[in-house]
Formats: structure tokens, C-alpha cells, sequence
């Protein structure tokens, strides 16, 4: 019998050689897209209007295809989780009808525990964790609901899926404290970050957002530091807040936002639940286009 903790330092080894190859430091956040773009082969993402959460198809051109339906950081933990079968050399087709939220469930195939543990490994290295929380002064083991979704969008994934990563991989929260941040839900944390409702979709990125990039999709509500500014229309002011400027995503396409400091970062918007090849998310739409 193989041990779980076996399975999941492989799974660990492996995210350390496919950020080597992608030439990506080992304990920054990453774009799990991005990532797929500069492996050799390059292995091709698409976004299917299904329910199942994915599929990953090894052939000398590899296939991840991932539901368009879920929620954009689920999207991006499904791509990563279908890479780790890709990069485990898991072989044949492997179907998923539900990855779970990265929950590591001693139930699970050992080829399942160990392509969640490589999507949590390569999307949330432990180093980048403590940092996220550590450069935003607060404290893991006792954080704040809206801390912990604050740090989820600062690596691009769910909430949930970092409440789980940070219990049942990482070990950083206990199991009670997990249980109890994931009755939390996201319209309370939305209250308590935006001071309203907000849209059904929000998204956060404050002045310690470490990556390039920010993937979202038009109606996600983000909120960006103070003074920011976006080059283009793509984003639609809504308000200043104490601790931000409030945009919605209005069209596709893509923009630089500059910030008061020297922060500055690309939004990469996508049409709502859009399907097709991963390459492609954020072209603008061309006249004639429904949006
Ligand atoms: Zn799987």
C-alpha cells in the first residue's frame, strides 16, 4: 500500500520540476494557464460548458478540458489539478465529476489525492502561503474570514479551497478552525470587504497582490488598492472605499491598472463563463459579437 504522505511529496517534487521548466520561481503565486502555455509540449487548455469539474487527455498534443460553469478560481484549481495527472504520467483518460475543492480525503484513488495534492502544492506553495499572510500582518492559524478570501484571490483560487488546503495539506489551520471558516459564506465576506452586497462574483487584489496578472470575467466586482487606475474601459469605476477603489469588469479584453505606489498589474477579462481555448480568453469581442 502506497502512503498517503508518499503520494502527496511526489506530488510536492513534481510542482517544484513543472515550475522549473515553466522557468517560474518556486514559491511565488502563478497562473495556472499561463503555466500550460510554456511547457514542452505545451499542453492545451479548454473551457467546456459541462458539468463535470474536468478531463485530462495524454496524447502527443495533451488535453485539459475544464467546466466553463464553475466559479473562475475553481476553474483555475480543476486546470491545475488536471495538469498533475498530465505531469504524474497518469495514464489513459481521466474523467472528473468532482474534484472537491482540493480536499484531500484519505478516501480518494491514490491518482485523485495525488492530483489535488499537486494542484494545491503548485497553486499554494506553503513558503508563499506564510508570506501572504505574513506581509499582510495577520496571523494564519487565527485569521479572519475575509483575510483568508483576501489571500485566496492573491494566489487565484477559491476560498474554500484554500480553507482546505491550509488544514488538510499545509497543516497552518486546525480542523475545527477549517470547519468553521467554511460555514462562512461569500456574501458575509463580501459585506465585510466591500461594506455591500456586491455582485454575485468579487474579487480582491490589494497592494501585496504579488502576480503580473489578474484573470477575471465581466460582472466579477473587484476590489483594487486606492487610486487605481485602468487604462482602458474594460473596468466601470464604482467607488472609493477606506481600503480600495471598487471596479466591475464590463467587456472583455485586457488592461493595465496602476495604482498610487509603484504597484501596477494586467486584468485579463474573459466573457462570463466562457468556453473555448484557454489562449483566447481575453480577446476583445469583434463588432457583431453578442456579448
Ligand atoms: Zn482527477
Amino acid at each position: 500500500m502506497v502512503l498517503k504522505a508518499d503520494l502527496a511529496e511526489e506530488a510536492l517534487e513534481k510542482t517544484l520540476e513543472v515550475r522549473e521548466e515553466a522557468g517560474i520561481p518556486f514559491s511565488t503565486p502563478v497562473n495556472v494557464y499561463d503555466i500550460c502555455e510554456k511547457l514542452t509540449p505545451k499542453v492545451r487548455v479548454r473551457f467546456a460548458e459541462y458539468s463535470m469539474e474536468g478531463v485530462y487527455e495524454r496524447s502527443a498534443r495533451p488535453l485539459i478540458e475544464v467546466s466553463a460553469l464553475r466559479p473562475i478560481g475553481r476553474r483555475a484549481f480543476n486546470t491545475a489539478h488536471e495538469l498533475g495527472h498530465h505531469a504524474l504520467g497518469h495514464t489513459g483518460m481521466m474523467l472528473d465529476q468532482q474534484i472537491g475543492e482540493g480536499q484531500v480525503d484519505p478516501k480518494l484513488s491514490p491518482e485523485e489525492f495525488s492530483a489535488n495534492a499537486f494542484a494545491g502544492f503548485l497553486l499554494m506553495p506553503k513558503q508563499a502561503v506564510r508570506k501572504a499572510f505574513a506581509v499582510r500582518g495577520w496571523g494564519i492559524a487565527r485569521a479572519l474570514p475575509e483575510q483568508v478570501f483576501t489571500v485566496a484571490c492573491h494566489f487565484g483560487v477559491g476560498y474554500t479551497t484554500l480553507v482546505n488546503h491550509l488544514a488538510y495539506a499545509l497543516n497552518e489551520i486546525t480542523r475545527d478552525r477549517a470547519t468553521e471558516l467554511s460555514k462562512v459564506r461569500l456574501p458575509a465576506i463580501r459585506q465585510a470587504i466591500l461594506g455591500s452586497a456586491g455582485s454575485d462574483r468579487s474579487w480582491v487584489a490589494d497592494a501585496h497582490y504579488a502576480m503580473k496578472t489578474l484573470d477575471t470575467e465581466v460582472g466579477t466586482t473587484m476590489l483594487l488598492p486606492r487610486g487605481s487606475q485602468p487604462e482602458f474601459g474594460h473596468l466601470r469605476y464604482e467607488a472609493d472605499l477606506p481600503n480600495g477603489r471598487v471596479f466591475t469588469a464590463v467587456r472583455p479584453g485586457m488592461t493595465r491598472v496602476e495604482g498610487d505606489a509603484e504597484w501596477a498589474i494586467v486584468v485579463r477579462i474573459a466573457r462570463e463563463q466562457y468556453t473555448g481555448w484557454s489562449t483566447n480568453r481575453h480577446l476583445e469581442l469583434e463588432d457583431g459579437d453578442d456579448e
